[in-house]
């Protein structure tokens, strides 16, 4: 049924409405990715906890990989980055020599405002002093920083992963910063237009006009004398 009067004269309005909202969840999406960049970029974390009980491995961790024993937890304006590992006491009592000896380790880097909307995550085996390279054993996900934006954050990645919780969420929120912006804008403009006896649409000169001629739209509102005037849809 609702398609049925979609289809008819209201469903060009439907559409466009529909079109307008799509746009600005796109717009908001990328507004929302920017920010996380930007995180990625600049944030830095300002409160550090080192003795954090039991939050497992911060992403998925490969089948085969023991539980963590040891995590940290870090987060600042814009950025939470959690990390773990497996034996690193092991590894710093044979001072790193003993081959035999292997640590897991991985680190996610969550990036976004207000909520953590971009993951990067590092993970790595290490034995002895041998640190698996990426793709061979170790792993990463994102993309390494240009080295003259990232001094100081060299571990850090450009996060491409989602967080969807949050990318949805921040994506809704810059959608409508972006749409009361642009209706704000609108209606400002049609202001002006009206109260400088203008077509609100079109901006040709209406006055002592009950519909534009340029245009054919409704004049609505006061004329520069100061009459009211009511147009075909009403205020
Ligand atoms: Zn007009």
């Amino acid at each position: 049924m609702w398609a049925h009067r979609a289809a008819g004269q209201g469903g060009g309005r439907v559409k466009r409405r529909l079109l307008s909202i799509a746009m600005f969840l796109l717009l908001g999406a990328a507004i929302n990715v920017a920010v996380a960049w930007g995180c990625g970029l600049w944030a830095s974390t300002s409160r550090s906890d080192d003795d954090v009980p039991g939050i497992g491995w911060p992403n998925r961790a490969p089948l085969g990989w023991p539980e963590p024993d040891r995590w940290s937890y870090s987060r600042g304006l814009g950025l939470t980055i959690r990390s773990a590992c497996e034996n690193l006491e092991q590894s710093f009592a044979t001072q790193m020599l003993d081959p035999s000896v292997v640590v897991h380790w991985m680190a996610a880097y969550d990036f976004g405002l207000p909520m953590r909307a971009m993951r990067s995550t590092r993970r790595a085996v290490q034995r002895g002093r041998a640190m698996a390279r990426p793709g061979r054993g170790g792993m990463e996900w994102g993309w390494p920083l240009p080295p003259l934006v990232n001094r100081g954050f060299a571990m850090r990645r450009l996060a491409f992963v989602p967080i969807w919780p949050g990318f949805a969420v921040n994506t809704v929120l810059y959608a409508l910063i972006a749409w009361s912006i642009g209706s704000g804008t609108v209606r400002l403009r049609r202001a002006r237009r009206r109260r400088r006896g203008r077509c609100v649409a079109c901006a040709y000169d209406v006055s002592d006009l009950d519909t534009c001629p340029e245009c054919g739209k409704a004049v609505i509102g006061t004329a520069p004398g100061g009459t009211a005037r009511r147009g075909a849809e009403g205020v």
